[in-house]
């Protein structure tokens, strides 16, 4: 009964992967930041759009590129998203009835976060997830190898990185 409990604990409060993704769009999505970096002498960086599943769990349908949203966005080397550009994203957002489930961006060697990434939250909303894909993405970075940060409010951030697939789960759908 006690290991049924906490079996059923686990699997309602921590083990269940809170992001999902299809193998293909990953990969095509990482390779084209990658391709962004223009050989890593660059950062780059996507918004991440999909819907929230039944069960609380968010599934990733879409890339967004930053310099795609904001021509000037990779401008300085590293990621910089002028408000401005903002209503382009909303309005792409609408047109597909997606939300923003989490954003990604590269970093020239490891994946921790800068002092900026931890002030400066994407989406600075509770449960948003931020994710860091090291080496200038290069190398086909999964979960597992890469930074994965969920926001708290008020500056806090917890690292989920070592929790790698368990919380970012890439599988096929197709
Ligand atoms: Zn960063």
């Amino acid at each position: 009964m006690r290991s049924f409990l906490n079996t059923l604990l686990g699997w309602l409060i921590g083990s269940r992967p809170r992001l999902l993704c299809d193998t293909a769009v990953w990969r095509v999505g990482v390779g084209e930041l990658a391709r962004r970096t223009l050989g890593g002498r660059r950062e780059s960086g996507a918004y991440l759009l999909g819907v929230e599943l039944p069960n609380g769990a968010k599934r990733i349908q879409e890339f967004v590129f930053y310099d795609d949203i904001d021509p000037l966005a990779l401008a300085t080397g590293e990621v910089t998203i002028r408000q401005v550009a903002l209503p382009r994203l909303w309005e792409h957002c609408r047109s597909r009835g997606y939300g923003v489930v989490a954003d990604v961006h590269v970093h020239p060697a490891g994946y921790g976060q800068s002092p900026s990434d931890r002030a400066n939250p994407v989406m600075p909303r509770a449960g948003h997830i931020a994710m860091i894909l090291p080496n200038f993405a290069r190398g086909a970075p999964a979960p597992g190898n890469i930074g994965i940060y969920e926001y708290h409010g008020d500056g806090a951030w917890t690292d989920h990185s070592a929790a790698g697939s368990k919380f970012v789960k890439l599988e096929k759908t197709s």
